[in-house]
């Protein structure tokens, strides 16, 4: 009788659809079969860690945007509505905790943040992440495909929570996800058929499924799944989606509802509260479904609100109110070297100004400030002698004139 092939005594597989096949005393045991193990440990060990499964202290919604206010300025609107929705998914996440039994189920409310790029939706995510002790990530939209095409997979997503999570399942399903660059992948026309649109509409038929709630199997390394690959269940039911985007001309189409809406309804009154120069605030599901996501992902994002546009006063705030401002950050820095850093409030003004005049946003001051600090940054650390560095205008003022204004692009 021919010899029987040599197997995986726990998966069965044979050696030559191994990459190795380790033997026992009288049993064998493939590359896949430790890995899986490798995971089953990761996880007893960590179930019973208070770390992972910390008490959910309800930080009430006030006390959330309080801990915001720290370090985003302005877009108390957005941190209103993220303060109730984070102050929810812990009570959801107690309440799940308390009584699996109970009839009462709380939806989860997902969360969509429009507003132009650089205003501050990262930030936010950031800095909830910070406040919050559940594990947290941020994906990037652009990035994923449909399955099967190049790019990464929509569950890619979970891979970056469950490694965040240190592969504790339990723990990243009660997560908290931000995807950045939602609106990339709006539909690009209104006829689906014309041409696939892996990036687009199937992505986004993708993401339903995770946002809704379901198992997903979860490729525990990320990228593109592939046969072989051991995969992770993941329960997204109570996973939080924060989604952002700056939906570049969806005034448009807010402006173009509401004038439709004002010849039908309204008297020439209400026509007049309306602020035209901040369509976005007037922001709602309708005009995101017209500006390409399709209505079933807009119906799983149901809270739904926007970031304003940094005017100058906020500009000037945000050089130094956030507890990391970036003026706080520099006069860090300079007094790792023992040199006391000061700023004049013309100097800042300064500042806000060339980021104002160079339509650079906030991130524009970061550029700005580091071009016009280089040169003090390089030659001080070597002057021993110097003790104080006062910045007031016209050291900016000649610091700019040297400077290659081409430099000051937005990092
Ligand atoms: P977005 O995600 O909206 O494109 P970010 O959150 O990445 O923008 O903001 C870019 C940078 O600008 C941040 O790192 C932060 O330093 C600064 N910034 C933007 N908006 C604010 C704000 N409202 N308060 C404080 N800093 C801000």
């Amino acid at each position: 009788m021919a010899k029987l092939a040599d197997r995986c005594s726990f998966c069965g597989r044979e050696k030559r659809d191994t990459n190795m096949l380790i033997a026992g005393l009288n049993a064998h045991i493939c590359d896949y079969c430790v890995l899986q193990a490798q995971i089953i440990l990761q996880e007893e060990s960590t179930s019973k860690d208070p770390k992972y499964f910390p008490d959910y202290t309800l930080l009430k919604p006030a006390e959330i945007k309080k801990y915001l206010d720290q370090y985003v300025i302005g877009q108390d609107e957005a941190k209103k509505i993220l303060s109730v929705a984070v102050y929810n998914h812990y009570k959801r996440l107690s309440h799940v905790k308390k009584a699996k039994e109970e009839e009462v189920e709380i939806d989860k409310s997902n969360i969509i943040l429009v507003g132009e790029t650089g205003t501050g939706k990262t930030l936010l995510a950031r800095s909830i992440a910070k406040m919050l002790n559940v594990p947290f990530c941020i994906a990037d939209a652009t990035v994923l495909t449909e399955a099967g095409y190049v790019g990464e997979d929509v569950e890619s997503i979970l891979s970056r929570l469950l490694q965040v999570a240190d592969y504790n399942v339990e723990s990243a399903e009660r997560g908290i996800v931000f995807i950045d660059e939602i609106d990339k992948i709006a539909r690009k026309s209104d006829n689906p058929s014309i041409t696939r649109d892996v990036s687009g509409e199937g992505v986004q038929q993708a993401l339903l499924k995770l946002l809704e709630g379901a198992v997903v199997n979860v490729p525990p390394q990320g990228g593109r799944k592939h046969p072989e690959q051991k995969m992770i269940q993941i329960n997204t039911q109570n996973i939080l989606f924060i989604t952002g985007g700056a939906f570049d001309g969806i005034e448009k189409k807010i402006g173009a509802r509401l004038q439709t809406n004002m010849i039908g309804y309204s008297t020439s009154k209400e026509r007049d509260i309306i602020d035209k120069e901040n369509l976005l605030q007037y922001v709602s599901p309708v005009d995101l479904k017209s500006y390409g996501l399709i209505p079933e992902l807009v119906g799983r994002l149901p809270v739904v609100t926007f970031l304003q546009s940094l005017d100058r006063n906020t500009l000037r705030r945000i050089l130094t109110e956030p507890k990391n401002s970036l003026i706080r950050q520099y006069i860090k820095l300079f007094e790792m070297d023992n040199i006391k850093l000061s700023f004049d409030d013309d100097a800042l003004d300064f500042i806000v100004d060339k980021s104002v005049s160079f339509k650079l946003g906030a991130r524009g001051l970061r550029s700005i400030l580091e071009a016009m600090m280089t040169e003090a940054m390089f030659e001080l650390p070597s002057k021993s002698n110097v003790k104080h560095l006062k910045v007031d205008l016209s050291f900016l003022e000649e610091r700019f004139q040297k400077t290659n204004l081409s430099r000051l692009k937005v990092a």
